[in-house]
């Protein structure tokens, strides 16, 4: 029997989604490239409707000519829309990274606030973006990032019905125990982007065909191979952690 039927609830579930994953990505760092909070904080901005890898090629001519919140909101507008041209949009975010830096001098003696009630108060800076940030730079789960890997995944693999990012994040973070929130997110991330691409999701390779409802939408039925465990319990999660 499949263990999407065995699996009486959707949180043991995404409990041992999340097992599965941590096996398969163990090492799972941000891909975006910095140094800094603040680096990443505009590497995130820049992130939005662009790849990592794209803005891994802009920022290190963008930090070594503007390293930190001081330099970024002097920085002239026009060349730092230049250095920032090819990430897209690039005329709001070069605007966004340059007062939400004025606002990191004024308001936070220019460094990266660690909540996201303050992180929210940037300009450019919505729940993604503070996620990603306060999960990288500092450590803290305040929430589930939702980005459109987590976004089509967390669908596809029937953990939300909802659209919006931010219902989207809700859902997760009542399924998933806190400490975990951005070790789901970032690693569902890494499997949205080796195994369930948005056009061709190789169902037929993939862990958590026998845990996923729409497997059997992508491709004909095909065993895994791999033998479900039981379901597991939040404290269990302790030990591959
Ligand atoms: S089984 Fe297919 S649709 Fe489900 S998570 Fe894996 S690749 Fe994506």
């Amino acid at each position: 029997m499949s263990i999407v039927r065995k699996i009486a609830t959707k949180q043991q579930r995404a409990l041992e989604i999340l097992v599965r994953l941590k096996r398969l990505y163990p090492e799972a760092p941000c891909t975006l490239n910095y140094q800094t909070p603040v680096q990443l904080l505009v590497a995130t901005i820049l992130s939005a409707q662009c790849t990592d890898q794209r803005v891994n090629q802009v920022t290190p001519e963008l930090f070594r000519r503007f390293p930190d919140a001081a330099a970024l909101a002097s920085a002239d507008l026009e060349e730092l829309e230049q250095l920032i041209r090819s990430t897209g949009f690039y005329r709001s975010k070069a605007k966004n990274i340059q007062r939400a830096c004025w606002q990191l001098l004024t308001n936070f003696a220019g460094t990266v606030p660690q909540s996201m009630e303050e992180l929210l108060t940037l300009p450019g800076v919505a729940r993604k973006t503070a996620n990603v940030v306060l999960g990288h730079a500092y450590g803290i789960s305040a929430g589930v990032t939702v980005d459109t890997h987590v976004k089509r995944l967390s669908d596809r693999l029937g953990l939300t019905q909802h659209k919006d990012p931010i219902r989207i994040e809700r859902d997760l973070m009542k399924l998933l125990p806190q400490p975990e929130w951005e070790n789901w997110s970032i690693r569902l991330i890494y499997h949205g982007r080796a195994v369930c691409q948005a056009r061709k999701p190789a169902c037929d390779r993939c862990a958590l065909a026998d845990l996923c409802p729409t497997a059997s939408c992508w491709t004909p039925t095909q065993e895994t191979g791999k033998t479900a465990t039981s379901s597991i319990t939040v404290n269990q999660l302790e030990s591959i952690r």
